[in-house]
């Protein structure tokens, strides 16, 4: 390390972690560094993580992309919300969308008017004042209208389904322009000052040293620095969400073209689809000690909507996160740092928080611990609070048709995830803590579509009658959807603005 300061940036790995922190290291701290990447074609990549969230804006706005050329070069569609089948009970469907519900009511949230409406019998779902969710059943799409900011328009909040593969190649070119050194190989070995443990430098298969002051873990669950080299360890939460493996596999698109994923509950797991504009992306997530890898492929493959285009492939992980995600000069970032189930589509962003994060805290003079110790509480505490919220979705169900379910609905929770449902199903509360990605929308939308049902309501509504709450719920209704139904379709809307070549 340099006594005076940090001069070389090593990035090891070119997934979607390694390409991502490229390219926002190089936009944000321009050539005072030297930047090297270090991937491996032999390894190559863990291939998925294709759906994302509205914060994705963050990282593509921080990068100056062009989101329509993006989406051309990834074969990327728009993703409104998530669907869920099956999960609170064999049957159900619900969306969780993207973006605001209702309308601006004061000190009390719409939902509690909606409640109290629900509560007398006079509406019935929830779907019908969301304009992000009319738009998903009604399958339409177009980007939020700013300039009339009393539109439900306004409101409108998308993300992107697109392929892993083509995102990290698009990354790869705009960092390379950019002044980013890639290095093909594979790295044998690492070395460490025996002074301190700080990583000195790696080796690669063909003799070849390449030193660096910050090291950048982006190696995939591997953790070659973090966790081979560094033994920083792993806190394991296989015992809130049980599912251990993953089966990827293509198929062919059908119509229509729908803006949402879909995850579909099945045994002992969920099936995801992930429509992109060439194909549509699936997977089965299960947990292998309820179920063969066999059945699972067999469930898989019967519930395609197109013909397969390769065959399926296993993927095997732990849930978790490191004891540290930044240990001595290395920061993990990416698979590297840990892992939760792509249910609500968040690692992706946990990338994106984690390179944002380095930037904020970033070592100018030297290493700080009081910076490390920062960098690793805000970290944990969001990897939390992600993991609570994907945890609920296993645990608020009533399906009891399988081991894996009873055990599910039975286990117990994390006491921040209990108090979270304790306050909603008594009179529908949420409090939003400390910046967590998921705020009241998309807690209630969740809440509710798994089958928690609220005893009350919050008293200030009843300051209002029952009549003016039936009519402010009937004239959103009424506005939303006239206004989805003048929306495009998807399928339109991507071929008039984002059409990709063909794959
Ligand atoms: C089943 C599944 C589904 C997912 N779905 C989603 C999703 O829908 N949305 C979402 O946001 N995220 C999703 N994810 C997560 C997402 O895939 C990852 O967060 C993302 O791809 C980042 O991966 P990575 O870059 O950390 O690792 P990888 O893609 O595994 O990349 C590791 C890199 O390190 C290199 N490397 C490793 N060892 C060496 C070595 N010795 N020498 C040289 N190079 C080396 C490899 O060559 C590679 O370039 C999913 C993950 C899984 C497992």
């Amino acid at each position: 390390m340099h006594e005076n300061g940090l001069k070389k940036i090593l990035i090891v790995g070119g997934g979607t972690a390694g390409w991502m922190t490229a390219a926002v290291l190089l936009h944000s701290l321009g050539r005072q560094y030297r930047i090297q990447l270090i991937e491996s074609d032999e390894i190559g990549t863990v291939g998925v993580g294709e759906a994302t969230i509205p914060s994705i804006m963050k990282f593509t706005s921080l990068i100056g992309l062009d989101e329509d050329e993006f989406m051309r070069r990834t074969q990327a569609t728009f993703k409104l919300g998530i669907q869920f089948r099956n999960w609170g009970a064999q049957g159900d469907s619900y969306i969780h969308g993207f973006g605001s519900m209702g309308r601006k009511t004061g000190l009390v949230d719409f939902h509690h008017y909606w409640l109290k409406a629900w509560q007398a019998g006079r509406v019935d779902r929830l779907d019908d004042y969301s304009i992000n969710l009319l738009a998903c059943e009604k399958n339409r799409f177009m980007r939020a209208r700013t300039d009339n900011p009393g539109s439900p328009l306004a409101d409108i909040r998308h993300a992107f389904h697109f392929d892993a593969g083509l995102f990290a190649r698009y990354l790869r070119e705009h960092s390379e322009k950019l002044g980013v050194t890639r290095t093909e190989g594979r790295i044998a070995s690492v070395q460490t000052h025996a002074e301190n443990g700080f990583v000195a430098s790696v080796t690669m298969d063909d003799g070849s040293v390449h030193e660096a002051d910050l090291f950048i873990d982006c190696s995939g669950f591997r953790g070659l620095l973090i966790e081979q080299t560094l033994k920083t360890g792993y806190d394991d939460w296989s015992h809130w969400l049980p599912c251990d493996s993953a089966l990827a596999v293509p198929c062919e698109s059908v119509s229509p073209l729908l803006p949402y994923t879909r995850a579909t509950a099945h045994g002992a797991g969920w099936q995801w689809r992930i429509p992109l504009q060439s194909r549509i992306g699936n997977g089965h997530v299960f947990c292998s000690r309820f179920m063969s890898q066999d059945e699972a492929t067999a469930i898989l493959m019967n519930n395609l909507d197109g013909p397969a285009l390769a065959e399926p492939r296993l993927i095997r992980f732990v849930t978790g996160k490191r004891k540290k995600f930044w240990n001595k000069n290395v920061v993990a970032i990416g698979l590297a740092s840990g892992f939760i189930e792509p249910l609500e589509s968040t690692s992706i962003h946990l990338i994106q928080q984690g390179i944002v994060r380095l930037v904020e805290l970033f070592p100018t003079g030297g290493f700080e611990q009081a910076d490390i110790d920062e960098y690793n509480q805000q970290s944990a505490t969001e990897f939390e609070q992600v993991r609570d919220f994907i945890v609920l979705h296993y645990h608020a169900t009533q399906r009891d048709d399988t081991a894996f379910w009873n055990h599910c609905r039975s286990m117990d929770v994390p006491e921040t995830l209990k108090r979270k449902m304790a306050l909603f199903a008594a009179n529908g509360r949420f409090f939003h803590q400390n910046d967590e990605l998921f705020g009241e929308t998309s807690w209630v939308q969740v809440m509710f579509g798994q089958g928690i049902r609220p005893r009350g309501y919050h008293p200030l509504v009843d300051n209002t009658g029952e009549e003016p709450i039936h009519k402010m719920l009937a004239n959103v209704k009424t506005v939303m959807h006239a206004v989805v139904d003048r929306m495009p379709l998807h399928a339109q809307y991507v071929a008039e603005h984002c059409k990709a070549p063909p794959a």
